[in-house]
C-alpha cells in the first residue's frame, strides 16, 4: 500500500537578505505578477543565469538567499520585451517544489516592493531597509513587509465519508477542501471552525493540524487541518460555494493534483483509513 507522507522542511534552500556578491546565480525574474518562462532539458521550469538577466531593463534587484552553492535573486524588469511571462500557476505541474516556493517568494519580494514606494500613514517616500526586508519611511520612519496572509484549509470527515466542496472560480467537476482567510484576532482553530460553518453550514470538532504550504496566489500562507464533523446538514455559502457533497473515501471526484495541500490532505487521510493512495 501506499502511503501518504507530508513533505519534509526543505533545508535545501539558505534564505537571506544580503548578497555576497560571488560566483554564479540564479535570477528569479519577475513582471509585474508574472514570472520569466524558461525550461530545463526535462521541460520543467527554471530560473534564469545572469546573462539572460542582461537582456532586461531590471528596475529592481533583491537577494533571497543560497540554492545549492548558488545565490538567488529576485528581479524585477520593467518591459517584457520578446520573453515570455506568466502566472506561476501556469508551471504548477512542471516544477521541482523548491523552486516553486522561490519563484514564489520572488513574486511576492517583487510585489512587496512596487506596492510600498510611498508611506500609507504619511505620503512620504520609502526606502529599502539596511536591516531586514522592509521598506521604511523616509519621514515618519514606519516600516513595510511583505504581506502574507495565513488561511486555512481543512479536510472535514465522518468515517468513511470526505466533505469537498467546488467554489465557483473551479473548473466543472473539480472539487477540493474548504479554504478561507484568518481574520484579525482569530486564531487559526477558529478560522476553521467559522470558515466550515460559513461555507457548507456543518459543526466540526477534533481538529487536526497537518501541515502547510506557501500559496502565492497572491500571498497566502495555508494551514492545512483534518476536522471531524460533528452536526448538521449542508448549507451551501451560494455566493461562494457552487456545490458540496460528502464523497466515500473509495469514490472521490476530480481533486486537485499532487502539488497542492489540499491533495496532501486527502491523501493522508485515504492513508489512515487504508485506501492506497
Ligand atoms: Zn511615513
Amino acid at each position: 500500500m501506499n502511503e501518504f507522507n507530508w513533505p519534509e522542511p526543505d533545508l535545501s534552500f539558505l534564505p537571506g537578505t544580503k548578497a555576497l556578491g560571488a560566483g554564479e546565480a540564479s535570477y528569479f525574474i519577475c513582471h509585474n505578477n508574472n514570472i520569466l518562462q524558461l525550461v530545463d532539458e526535462n521541460e520543467a521550469w527554471r530560473p534564469a543565469t545572469s546573462e539572460e538577466l542582461g537582456q532586461f531593463d531590471e528596475i529592481q534587484k533583491h537577494y533571497m538567499g543560497m540554492l545549492g552553492g548558488k545565490e538567488c535573486f529576485a528581479a524585477q524588469v520593467s518591459v517584457p520585451g520578446a520573453a515570455v511571462f506568466a502566472n506561476l500557476r501556469m508551471n504548477i505541474q512542471n516544477i521541482d517544489p523548491t523552486l516553486f516556493n522561490l519563484a514564489g517568494r520572488a513574486l511576492q519580494v517583487c510585489d512587496w516592493y512596487r506596492t510600498h514606494q510611498f508611506c500609507g500613514r504619511c505620503g512620504k517616500s520609502t526606502t529599502e531597509s539596511e536591516r531586514d526586508r522592509s521598506t521604511v519611511c523616509g519621514g515618519c520612519k514606519l516600516n513595510f513587509y511583505p504581506r502574507l496572509s495565513p488561511s486555512i484549509i481543512v479536510l472535514v470527515y465522518k468515517g468513511d465519508e470526505v466533505l469537498l466542496g467546488r467554489n465557483h472560480m473551479f473548473p466543472e467537476g473539480l472539487f477540493s477542501t474548504l479554504a478561507g482567510f484568518v481574520e484579525p484576532g482569530e486564531s487559526i482553530e477558529e478560522t476553521v471552525i467559522r470558515e466550515v460553518k460559513e461555507e457548507v453550514g456543518v459543526n466540526v470538532g477534533n481538529l487536526s493540524y497537518r501541515g502547510s504550504q506557501p500559496w502565492p496566489f497572491p500571498n497566502s500562507l495555508m494551514l492545512g487541518f483534518h476536522a471531524e464533523y460533528q452536526s448538521g446538514d449542508i448549507v451551501l455559502q451560494e455566493d461562494e460555494i457552487a456545490e458540496a457533497d460528502w464523497f466515500p473515501c473509495n469514490d472521490l471526484p476530480l481533486i486537485p493534483g499532487k502539488f497542492a495541500i489540499s491533495r496532501w490532505l486527502i491523501d493522508e487521510y485515504l492513508s489512515q483509513r487504508g485506501i492506497s493512495v
